[in-house]
């Protein structure tokens, strides 16, 4: 079997390395063209989407994770990894882009500033009892999505923040921080079935 990749541009994808290594899988840190072709899934972590996509144009990642995507990687975006697989930005900066593949509309910053960081536990149907205890740090929302996109978990309010469409999953908040995994477990779980 193949290592799991995250994408290891800027944010916190130390953090994931860790839990996905606790699990018991192979992981390894993607920079280069050449080692995200030997990762069987990816995860593009939290931190800061436009850093991010600056990066990954600068080191010739940005078309190789668009090929990847396209032929069908397992492949979650966390929080700015989200923004990243999201098609569509509504408040996007300047020039900002996004490798896409869901097909959503994000809202960076989507939590003013009062609230910006805030923990929720969150009833999520795919991973059954207890509810996951959510952290959000300056998260996006998904703010429209597409027909063909499944919606995992949704606040209180309504407002869309976990989403699984074909090979891609989308969480808005950080499950790499809480010491509760099943949602790293459910990602193995989909990257082992592919
Ligand atoms: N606000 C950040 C962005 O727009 C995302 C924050 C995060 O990943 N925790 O990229």
């Amino acid at each position: 079997t193949r290592p799991v990749g995250v994408l290891a541009l800027q944010g916190d994808f130390r953090e994931h390395i860790e839990v996905l290594r606790a699990l018991g899988a192979e992981a390894v840190g993607v920079r280069r063209p050449e080692e995200l072709a030997e990762v069987g899934g990816l995860i593009i972590p939290g931190g800061e989407s436009t850093v991010i996509d600056k990066l990954s144009r600068t080191f010739g990642l940005a078309e190789p994770l668009k090929a990847a995507i396209a032929r069908g990687l397992p492949v979650w975006g966390t929080c700015a990894g989200l923004i990243m697989l999201a098609d569509r930005i509504s408040d996007g900066i300047e020039g900002q882009q996004t490798l896409g593949g869901l097909d959503i509309e994000v809202r960076r910053n989507a939590f003013g500033s009062q609230s910006a960081s805030f923990e929720v536990d969150l009833e999520m149907p795919v991973l059954g009892d207890p509810p996951l205890h959510a952290v959000f740090i300056r998260a996006p929302v998904v703010e429209a999505v597409g027909a063909g996109v499944r919606v995992l978990a949704q606040l209180d309010d309504a407002r869309i923040v976990a989403v699984e469409q074909g090979s891609l999953l989308g969480t808005s908040f950080h499950p790499e921080i809480t010491g509760d995994y099943r949602f790293h477990e459910y990602f193995l779980d989909r990257v082992a079935a592919q």
